[in-house]
C-alpha cells in the first residue's frame, strides 16, 4: 500500500512531502498507523548523509508509535487496535548468539527501522516520519502507558532505551554515582532513568540556562563542563558516565572523574572522530571506556514497561510534519525540551 511520508532526495536538500510503499502483510507481520515519531539526532545525521552510506530517498524516523491496524495469520502477540511501538530495529537473523541473548542490537543482520538493506521496495528501509509502518511481531514493543500520553512515549524507543541500556548493564542503582553528559534528548532520558533506578545523578551540560531544567528532570547536581572548577570537583568519583555528545570533544576531561574500575560508556555517535584520550587516564585507575547502541527487544520492553509503571515519559515539543526542517536547526543549536515529536496526523496535509 501507498503511504504519505516525509523524507530527502539528497543530504543538501530539505525534507518534503513523498509518498512510500510498505509491503503486503506476511505471516508474522503487523501493520501499525503511526500516531507519532520522535525526532533523533541520528536522524539529522543520517539524512544529511553526515554518516557515510545514505540512500535516497531517505525517510528517517526509529521513535514510532501508534495502533496496530492489521495483523498477518500467524500472528500471536498482537491484535488490531493495541497500541505500539516501534524502534530502532525491525529485523535480525534471529539465530545468532546476540539474537538468542535478546540482543538482537548487536546482531550482525540487524536491519535498522531505515537506511537498511531489505528486499522491501526500494531496497532499503523507510522509517517512521510516515503515515505506516509494516514489521514483524517480534520487533513491536507493547505499550502499557495511558492513551494521553502516547506522543510522549515515543522518544523511548530510541532515546529511553539508549541511556536504560548502559544503565543496566553497568548495573545503576542505588549507592552508584552516575554521570549524564549532553542534556538533549538522549541526555534527558538518561537523567530520568538513573533517577528512577536510584542512582545518585550528575548532569553535565555546556549550557548553563539548562541547570534548573536538569535538575528539575531529577538531576542531584548539575556541572557546566566549560568550567574546570566545577569539573575538578568531581575527580575521581564517578561509577558510570553516559556521554550523549553528538559532537567531537575532549573525552580526558571526563575520564579523570571516574573513580577505580568505573567506566565511561559513549553513546554519542558524531560524524567525525574524538581526539584520542590519553591513555594513562585508562591505565592509572583501571576505567574502562566504552560504547552502547541502543538495546535489544526485551530490554526495550523491560524499559517501556519500567517507564508505564513509574509514569515516565519524554518532556516533548509536537510538531507538525512541514516543521522537521526548521526543528532540525533548533536540534542543532539545542533550542528544544527536550525532544521534539512529529504528529504523523499531519502528513498527509
Ligand atoms: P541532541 O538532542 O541534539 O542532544 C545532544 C546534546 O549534546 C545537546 O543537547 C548538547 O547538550 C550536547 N552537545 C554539546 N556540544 C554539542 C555540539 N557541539 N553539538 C551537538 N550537541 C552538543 O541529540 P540526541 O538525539 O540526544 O543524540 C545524541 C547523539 O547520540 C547523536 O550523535 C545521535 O546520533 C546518537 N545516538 C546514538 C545512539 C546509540 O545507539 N548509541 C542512539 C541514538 C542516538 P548540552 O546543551 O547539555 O551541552
Ligand atoms: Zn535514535
Amino acid at each position: 500500500m501507498q503511504v504519505a511520508a516525509y523524507g530527502a532526495h539528497a543530504g543538501d536538500k530539505p525534507l518534503e512531502s513523498l509518498r512510500i510503499t510498505r509491503r503486503e502483510l506476511s505471516a508474522e507481520d503487523i501493520r501499525i498507523d503511526i500516531a507519532y515519531c520522535g525526532v533523533c539526532h541520528s536522524d539529522l545525521h543520517q539524512v544529511r548523509a553526515e554518516w557515510e552510506g545514505t540512500q535516497f530517498p531517505c525517510v528517517p524516523g526509529h521513535e514510532i508509535v501508534g495502533r496496530v491496524a492489521a495483523v498477518g495469520p500467524n500472528v500471536t502477540n498482537f491484535a488490531p487496535g493495541d497500541l505500539v511501538g516501534v524502534g530502532c530495529i525491525v529485523d535480525s537473523c534471529k539465530h545468532c548468539e546476540e539474537c538468542d541473548a535478546g540482543l538482537e542490537n548487536y546482531c550482525d543482520d540487524m536491519v535498522g527501522t531505515y537506511n537498511f538493506p531489505t528486499p522491501d521496495a526500494p531496497g532499503w528501509t523507510l522509517g517512521g516520519y510516515s503515515q505506516a509502518i509494516v514489521v514483524d511481531q517480534r520487533y513491536a514493543l507493547r505499550i502499557r502507558h495511558p492513551e494521553a500520553q502516547l506522543a510522549a512515549v515515543a522518544p523511548l524507543l530510541c532515546a529511553g532505551i539508549t541511556t536504560w541500556s548502559p544503565l543496566r548493564h553497568w548495573k545503576a542503582g542505588p549507592g552508584k554515582k552516575v554521570g549524564v553528559v549532553g542534556i538533549g534528548g538522549l541526555g534527558h532520558m538518561g537523567i530520568k532513568l538513573a533517577h528512577a533506578l536510584g542512582a545518585h545523578v550528575v548532569a553535565f551540560t555546556t549550557s548553563e540556562s539548562k541547570r534548573d531544567a536538569a535538575k528539575a528532570l531529577g538531576a542531584d547536581e548539575v556541572v557546566v563542563s566549560t568550567d574546570a572548577k566545577q569539573m575538578a570537583a568531581h575527580l575521581k568519583s564517578f561509577d558510570l558516565i553516559i556521554n550523549t555528545v553528538a559532537a567531537p570533544h575532549d573525552l580526558d576531561a571526563l575520564l579523570v572523574l571516574i573513580k577505580r574500575d568505573g567506566a565511561m560508556t559513549l553513546v554519542g555517535a558524531p560524524a567525525s572522530p574524538h581526539p584520542s584520550p590519553n591513555v594513562f587516564n585508562l591505565i592509572m585507575k583501571r576505567r574502562t571506556l566504552a560504547g552502547s547502541m541502543i538495546g535489544g527487544i526485551p530490554e526495550t520492553q523491560e524499559m517501556l514497561d519500567f517507564c508505564a509503571e513509574h509514569g515516565i515519559v519524554s518532556d516533548i515539543e509536537l510538531i507538525s510534519a512541514n516543521q522537521i526542517n526548521d526543528a532540525y536547526e533548533r536540534m542543532l543549536k539545542g533550542d528544544v525540551k527536550y525532544r521534539f515529536v512529529i504528529d504523523n496526523a499531519t502528513l498527509a496535509d
